[in-house]
């Protein structure tokens, strides 16, 4: 365990980056045109699935997946090699809610149109499962890594997840739903008294959020915290850590 926490950082970074790698594989599971499509002949394809399972651990994890797992996040970091910029959360990221209510309601037209959902296809629109060796597929592949690119470089970091992302909304959803009820989940917790406003937590945070501000107000709590703990393990007075409650 000691050596899991003594790497933590680079065993995320390490998991993240791979499931980029992956990502040519992989991609069907996370396109919402895809899902749509999927849903407009009435299937229920492995990305709904997928996104209902990332629903379900956002109840518990809040955006755990976005900090370890998610390719598109994976992508976005090692773009942070050319820009570093922390985003001006506030400004624009409004417009992943708009993203995920215009998804949503074509998936919702499309289940209709088709009258309901009645097969399951795991695999819909691969070929054995991996994703870039369907006929036509390459184009939508480059598509989504050429917008995050635009996104990660022209916004600053993890602009997509901040701007764009409609699973981001799905997370932040399931945490909302969490916080009302209050059942116990993952989360930060801090200890402002061992704080000595270094701010290394704010300078190691993937996300850009002014984790130092979080720690000096008392509240840990960020719609846009995708949980990777990098402020936990930049901190030299071990005054974050993750808890659950
Ligand atoms: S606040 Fe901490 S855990 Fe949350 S995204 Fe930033 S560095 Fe990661
Ligand atoms: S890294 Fe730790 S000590 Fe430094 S500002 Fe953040 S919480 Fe405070």
């Amino acid at each position: 365990m000691k050596s899991f926490i003594k790497n933590r950082q680079r065993i995320r970074k390490a998991l993240i980056i791979f499931s980029f790698v992956l990502l040519p594989v992989t991609f069907v599971y996370i396109s919402c045109p895809i899902i749509t499509q999927g849903a407009s002949e009435g299937i229920i394809t492995g990305g709904l699935i997928v996104f209902i399972l990332i629903f379900i651990s956002s109840l518990f994890l809040g955006r755990l997946w976005c900090g370890w797992l998610c390719p598109a996040g994976g992508l976005q970091e090692i773009y942070f090699q050319i820009n570093n910029k922390q985003v001006n959360i506030g400004r624009l990221n409004w417009i992943k809610y708009i993203t995920f209510l215009a998804i949503f309601t074509s998936i919702i037209l499309a289940i209709r149109s088709a009258g309901g959902l009645t097969t399951i296809d795991l695999f819909y629109y691969t070929d054995h499962g991996i994703s870039i060796a369907k006929e036509g597929a390459s184009p939508k592949f480059y598509g989504q890594i050429i917008f995050i690119t635009i996104f990660a470089l022209s916004v600053g970091k993890r602009g997509f997840c901040h701007y764009f992302c409609p699973i981001a909304v799905i997370m932040i959803t399931g945490r909302k739903i969490r916080n009302l009820i209050r059942w116990p989940a993952l989360h930060l917790s801090a200890d402002m008294n061992l704080c000595t406003d270094c701010r290394k937590c704010s300078t190691n945070c993937p996300m850009g959020l002014d984790v130092n501000d979080m720690v000096r107000r008392g509240n840990m709590e960020n719609t846009e915290c995708i949980l990777c703990g990098g402020c936990v393990d930049a901190c030299p007075k071990q005054a974050i850590r993750y808890a659950i409650h």
